[in-house]
């Protein structure tokens, strides 16, 4: 610091901690990092967020209001945001260079005002592994957040390895196949191993072998999940996992379970938080007027869009299925103007059956008394937003870590039944009506209900005073403070 700034820094800067937490432009990523930065800045930390890309700052800064802005703060970037969003683009490829440069000027410009504590950290997002270039340069410790769960963490720490004996990219015809050999991760077929690690070809893979190995190269990793629900690969990544310096092997890295990274009134408010009255939209009004725990919601997460004729199928599996459902889907690519639901298909389900092409307050949703059962694409977030409502599962994973999430749910902790896998192809109506009649109909359905409840337990005491989430934020802060006071 004072090679950099030329002065001493005062008691008080010296004693506080001032993290840069930096974000990666998906929402999947985005809204965990945003309730992890609040989390910090409760428990005392200065946090200067810096907003890479404009797209954050409609939905998630407006959540800082009322927060005292000299200690947390939004700072920009000066990259000019792509057009867009979300992770399809992967906007950070092309940009990386020039990221580093600004961010560079950035941290100057943070280490030397005078009214600040110096950066403690960087915490930033799994796919910002350039960041340890900036945290090399000011000697700070990067601490990645993983916005997956602990077992995607283990595939993802051994891509390098996995590469290096030419095991990936995976070869088409072995898809089937198991992998073993993975620390701490039950046998898993090659095909549910994440997306972007199967396929050379595909954009996106060169981009996530590179942050594999630049994740490394940090102090540590704070994962979004806790501890009681992944015990096993949680220890197995705290003993195998070193880090690596100039190429070789140091530290063991820093592995700590803070999540669910969500808000606070989640974990506290009763069977329902409270919507202003502008929030309470139809989705929600349309939940009034249901009986307890009767509905199905149906989503995909803030990526995934289904093709015209598998939403068709959908509806006609919901409609088959007798159940009263809540169906929120993102608009795919329609041209033709093609009607999305098949005909008379939403005057035949009047009354049990609500549709909403667009955004839905999922987390109000999922509080709902009304909301019984949630079919889900297995995104990480909506897991866990769904495991601390206690709510059982559908699973029907489509692209990244999601096949690994549903295996998960439902061989691990039994808390889901299985809709299909993510090489099933076009789902039938059929199957999707069995499935949902298992879950909302059946004796098997309670069973699972009950596992699940039981995760809700783990993850309120968990999150609760003095839980392992609290702990572990504590370490976190330890750690910072013995590298502060070397
Ligand atoms: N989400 C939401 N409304 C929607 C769709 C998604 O609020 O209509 C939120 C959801 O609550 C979760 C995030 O968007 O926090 C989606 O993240 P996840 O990891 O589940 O899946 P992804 O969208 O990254 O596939």
């Amino acid at each position: 610091v004072e090679e950099i700034s030329g002065e001493q820094p005062s008691i008080e800067q010296q004693l506080q901690l001032h993290a840069v937490v930096l974000p990666y432009p998906a929402k999947g990523h985005s809204i965990p990092l945003m309730h992890f930065a609040k989390r910090l800045h409760s428990m005392g930390v200065v946090v200067t967020f810096v907003n890479t890309f404009s797209h954050l700052s409609k939905e998630h800064f407006r959540t800082l209001d009322g927060l005292d802005k000299s200690t947390m703060r939004v700072v920009p970037l000066g990259v000019s945001p792509p057009e867009g969003e979300g992770t399809t683009s992967l906007p950070y490829v092309e940009h990386v260079n020039e990221l580093v440069e600004d961010a560079l000027l950035l941290f100057e410009d943070l280490f030397s005002r005078k009214e600040d504590a110096p950066p403690a950290c960087i915490v930033s997002d799994m796919f910002l592994g350039w960041t340890q270039v900036v945290a090399n340069k000011f000697k700070i410790p990067r601490y990645v957040l993983f916005a997956s769960p602990a077992g995607a963490l283990a595939t993802m720490l051994h891509m390098p390895e996995l590469i290096k004996q030419g095991r990936l990219p995976i070869d088409p015809s072995k898809k089937e196949e198991l992998i073993y050999d993975i620390p701490g991760v039950p046998p898993t077929r090659l095909a549910d191993l994440p997306s972007p690690m199967q396929d050379a070809n595909a954009y996106e893979y060169p981009f996530y072998a590179r942050n594999c190995v630049e994740m490394h190269e940090a102090t540590g990793v704070l994962i979004n999940t806790f501890y009681e629900l992944e015990p096993s690969y949680i220890d197995t990544l705290r003993q195998t996992v070193y880090g690596n310096v100039n190429g070789k092997e140091g530290h063991l890295l820093s592995i700590l379970p803070v999540g669910p990274m969500l808000p606070k009134a989640y974990f506290t408010a009763g069977p329902e938080i409270s919507a202003n009255v502008e929030e309470r939209d139809l989705c929600l009004q349309w939940l009034d007027t249901q009986p307890e725990s009767s509905v199905l919601y149906v989503s995909f997460g803030s990526v995934a869009v289904l093709s015209i004729p598998q939403i068709q199928e959908l509806a006609m599996g919901l409609e088959m299925s007798g159940q009263r459902f809540l169906l929120v889907l993102r608009a795919p690519l329609n041209p033709e103007n093609l009607p999305l639901f098949p005909e008379g298909f939403e005057e035949r389900t009047k009354g049990r059956g609500f549709v909403h092409v667009g955004w839905a307050p999922q987390l109000l949703v999922l509080s709902h008394r009304a909301v019984g059962g949630y079919l889900t694409h297995c995104g990480w977030n909506s897991t866990l937003e769904g495991i601390c409502r206690g709510l059982p599962m559908l699973t029907w994973p489509i692209q990244a870590e999601q096949a690994m999430n549903a295996r998960f749910l439902v061989d691990d902790v039994k808390a889901a039944i299985e809709v299909c896998t993510v090489t099933d192809g076009f789902i039938s109506r059929e199957r999707i009506s069995t499935a949902i009649k298992r879950l909302l109909a059946d004796p098997e359905g309670v069973i699972v209900k009950n596992n699940m409840q039981k995760l809700r337990d783990l993850a309120l005491a968990a999150v609760g005073e003095g839980g392992s989430v609290q702990r572990n934020l504590e370490n976190f802060l330890q750690e910072l403070r013995s590298w502060k006071s070397s």
